[in-house]
């Protein structure tokens, strides 16, 4: 091809040096992944790399090679994550799988807010998918997103402009008097929907939980009597399957039955413990699901996905699109050509302009099938409840919460400590854990105390390190007592 003078691009000008340098990338994700388990968990970011990554923008283009040196000095001080004692938080472990999908997702460089082509087609099979996999009906909608976050938005707009007639849409009322329903122990990302919602975070009451850390049903009748009494609207109701301090499961099918009753919008928040579907162990306390208006989950968590990627159903079709469909004309319904493939994803949801997520998904899938993918979920919490055994045996280590799915929470005991002294110390174990590169776990508060928290959503992770960590935090525990 025969550039004009003044005419540029920004493809390679020798391809097969690009070829080479991509092959060598390829190489160094390989050595990267295959070593996931090997050296520490985490390493806070040197002075060296914080340098590289604060130059001034660069009016010339230092080249792919240089590109290629900083990349290369970045990826050993990830969040840790695909390492086996990554155990904070509630992250995936991803799978070297993804690097396939989204090398072709790359070359494609597809958008997927709509229009007719094939990126289209998968997103449809990964959505079709869920709804079998989650008991949601062939006709329900569903939305590929990057994490339940924006699932929730998603889906409580749906369930607010619903019993707001949609006329809320153009007249801009936020919804005065309506309120929701979820545990305490619910995410934060519930509450900040409501904010965003203009529903204001006050609305969504939070039920107080029972022992199990499940909401407490009876709390939940008595604050839906409370408000109506005082003349708001109960409009929504969400169970959590899953909770992020512990992983406990909400009663879905009293919800349910509460939400029916009610006239209530009922929607889970299933970000990692929906996928215990997955598994026929856990599947049967997870059956509520399949009777939810919406649910929000995540793949980037336990489906091992990278990140990001979540998903959004909700079983009234026309209800999540008239919660979000506004077609311009320029973008009226075809039939052909291009612009067919109606309706499109923008008609539900905020995001005009989506990246194609939905390969990486539905190639995990593909490639691994559902069967495995759920054997991988009971095994962690195999893990989870091992750890329990084990923190049973020891005097110095002290359960917190049941285990009810993956999630594992405990706390070191020393003589003459308690309160305050107690969670300092549990916090320095983690943090000085964290430091060592030994294992990460994270910390949470259940009824007023720091407990060190163990969440198992890693492929990678074995028993064995159950008793790595275990023993790291009576060893690390006895050392901090010993300085004090
Ligand atoms: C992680 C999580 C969320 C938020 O999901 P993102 O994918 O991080 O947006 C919501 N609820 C629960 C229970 C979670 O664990």
């Amino acid at each position: 091809m025969n550039d004009h003078p003044t005419e540029t691009g920004l493809d390679p000008q020798d391809w097969e040096a690009f070829r080479a340098r991509a092959h060598e990338m390829l190489d160094r994700a390989m050595d990267h992944m295959m070593g996931a388990g090997e050296g520490p968990v985490w390493r806070a970011p040197t002075e060296d790399l914080a340098s590289r990554f604060s130059r001034p923008v660069p009016q010339d283009g230092q080249g792919g090679d240089a590109v290629m040196a900083d990349i290369a000095a970045l990826m050993p001080f990830g969040v840790g994550n695909a390492h086996p004692r990554f155990l904070g938080w509630v992250h995936g472990a991803g799978t070297p799988s993804g690097v396939i999908p989204e090398l072709a997702a790359v070359a494609m460089n597809a958008n997927l807010g709509g229009r007719h082509h094939g990126a289209a087609l998968v997103e449809k099979q990964v959505v079709n998918w869920c709804k079998s996999l989650f008991g949601f009906p062939e006709e329900a909608s569903g939305l590929i997103v990057t994490g339940t976050s924006m699932a929730t938005i998603i889906a409580l707009k749906a369930a607010r402009d619903r019993v707001l007639g949609f006329v809320n849409r153009a007249e801009g009322n936020g919804g005065g008097g309506l309120v929701g329903y979820a545990s305490a122990e619910a995410h934060a990302c519930i509450a900040r929907a409501f904010d965003l919602l203009g529903l204001g975070s006050d609305a969504l009451r939070k039920v107080p939980v029972t022992d199990a850390f499940e909401m407490d049903i009876d709390a939940l009748r008595q604050r839906i009597d409370w408000d109506r009494a005082r003349g708001l609207t109960p409009f929504v109701v969400i169970g959590t399957a899953g909770s992020v301090n512990t992983g406990a499961i909400d009663d879905l099918d009293a919800l349910a039955d509460i939400a029916a009753e009610h006239g209530m919008w009922f929607h889970v928040d299933g970000a990692f413990g929906a996928l215990g579907l997955l598994s026929p162990e856990i599947a049967p306390r997870l059956s509520g699901i399949g009777r939810a208006e919406s649910l929000a989950f995540d793949f980037h968590k336990w489906m091992q996905v990278t990140y990001d990627a979540g998903c959004v159903l909700i079983r009234d079709e026309e209800a999540h699109r008239r919660a979000f469909s506004d077609r311009p004309d320029y973008l009226s319904p075809a039939t052909r050509g291009l612009s067919a493939g109606n309706p499109w994803p923008v008609e539900y949801g905020p995001e005009l302009s989506r990246g194609f997520r939905a390969l990486k998904v539905w190639a995990q899938i593909a490639e691994h099938g559902v069967a495995k993918l759920g054997q991988v979920v009971m095994q962690n919490c195999a893990q989870a409840r091992y750890l329990a055994n084990r923190i049973a045996q020891e005097p110095m280590l002290q359960p917190l919460a049941p285990v009810s799915l993956n999630i594992c929470c405990f706390r070191f005991v020393a003589q003459g400590l308690d309160g305050d002294a107690l969670d300092r110390l549990n916090d320095e174990i983690v943090i000085r854990l964290q430091e060592s590169g030994i294992a990460a776990p994270s910390t949470t508060r259940l009824g007023g105390e720091l407990a060190i928290r163990v969440n198992i959503t890693n492929h990678r992770t074995r028993l064995a390190d159950m008793d790595i960590l275990a023993d790291a935090v009576i060893k690390t525990g006895q050392a901090v007592v010993d300085e004090i």
